[in-house]
């Protein structure tokens, strides 16, 4: 994609600071600088942190611990790089405006196959682990075991409705053996409803408990989205696979309001709740200060709250990703990738 080149702007490093300023870099070059491995015109994978965590130093991330999907064996994607129906101010993505770059976020304007996409994100993890080869302290099997990936997050930036082939692409990884998480905001209920094929397991993200927080906080860049959300929550039944209300707190902007969110999960019914701490990495610290994260203990607290409202149980929580776990069920479903 070309975007115009602005005549000055800053980036912003993963850890979100300025650290650079360059009149010719693009947005794909900000990205590429930022680690993100493009495919093709609006996809790519960038390293979770967590891969490198399981392999080097046997950490895995908070999914493997619940769900039991591995850590050092998955992709973390996204069909929808520069593309989203919202502004969230939690997010990490370079929305439109942030680097003095603008561009129509709710249209992916060419669309890449579904196979070419699932082939760059091997290529691009392949790419990935290439640099831990030289590592003394990976583990090697696991390194093996992440040469052949079964499972794909597909969730790393952006809206994944907004491109015209996600069910094709989701068919496509299970095609290849690989589980699926994908991760929505909801917004755009009948292409969730039309997938032709469903995800491993579905998240939808609630971050307020009603219309204005949700204008204040996700800021729509769509009309009507606060009620197409409602849709969405209203069809979460109708899917076979397990779903997830996805709730990212962020201290003083919708961490009130536990009556209201629980309606919304009596509307969803959701198979598991995760209430997970906002985290001040990537281009969110453009929006939101460091003393926004709420600490683990705030982020139980607020889960303590809903399971009181709601009936659901907390079964499992991450102090070191700051997520807690609530679910219907007495324990969550297993996804064994080996
Ligand atoms: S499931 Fe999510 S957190 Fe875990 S390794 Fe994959 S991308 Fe990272
Ligand atoms: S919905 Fe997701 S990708 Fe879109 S702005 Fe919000 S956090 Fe970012």
């Amino acid at each position: 994609m070309i975007f115009k080149r602005p005549k000055i702007f800053r980036y912003l490093t993963n850890l979100g600071e300025t650290v650079e300023k360059n009149p010719t870099i693009t947005l794909s070059g900000a990205l590429k600088k930022q680690k993100y491995h493009l495919i093709g015109d609006h996809s790519a994978v960038k390293r979770c942190k967590w891969l490198y965590e399981s392999i080097v130093n046997g950490r895995p991330c908070y999914k493997q611990k619940f769900y039991g999907i591995k850590s050092h064996r998955c992709i973390q994607m996204t069909p929808s790089l520069y593309y989203c129906t919202q502004q969230c101010l939690f997010c990490w993505r370079a929305q439109s405006g942030d680097l003095q770059v603008t561009w129509d976020e709710t249209r992916i304007p060419r669309l890449d196959r579904p196979e070419e996409i699932v082939e760059g994100c091997f290529k691009a993890q392949e790419k990935i682990l290439t640099g831990y080869k030289g590592n003394p302290k990976a583990d090697w099997r696991k390194l093996q075991e992440a040469l052949r990936p079964k499972h794909v997050a597909i969730s790393l930036t952006g809206e994944p409705t907004l491109y015209e082939s996600l069910g094709e692409l989701i068919g496509a990884f299970h095609q290849k053996g690989l589980t699926t998480f994908l991760v929505s905001n909801g917004t755009l209920p009948r292409k969730l409803s039309n997938l032709s094929r469903e995800p491993t397991q579905l998240y939808i993200s609630v971050c307020a408990p009603n219309e204005e927080v949700y204008k204040k906080v996700c800021r729509p860049q769509i009309p009507n989205a606060w009620e197409m959300l409602m849709e969405t929550l209203g069809l979460l039944q109708s899917f076979r696979c397990p779903t997830v209300l996805r709730m990212t707190l962020a201290k003083e902007h919708n961490m009130d309001g536990a009556d209201e969110y629980a309606k919304l999960v009596e509307k969803a019914s959701p198979t598991y709740i995760e209430a997970k701490a906002y985290m001040h990495i990537g281009f969110s610290g453009l929006r939101l200060g460091f003393e926004r994260m709420p600490s683990h203990a705030e982020v139980k607290s607020f889960a303590s709250r809903l399971a009181e409202k709601t009936g659901y149980k907390i079964i499992d929580e991450a102090p070191e990703s700051r997520v807690v776990l609530l679910s219907k069920l007495a324990k969550p479903v297993q996804f064994a990738t080996d």
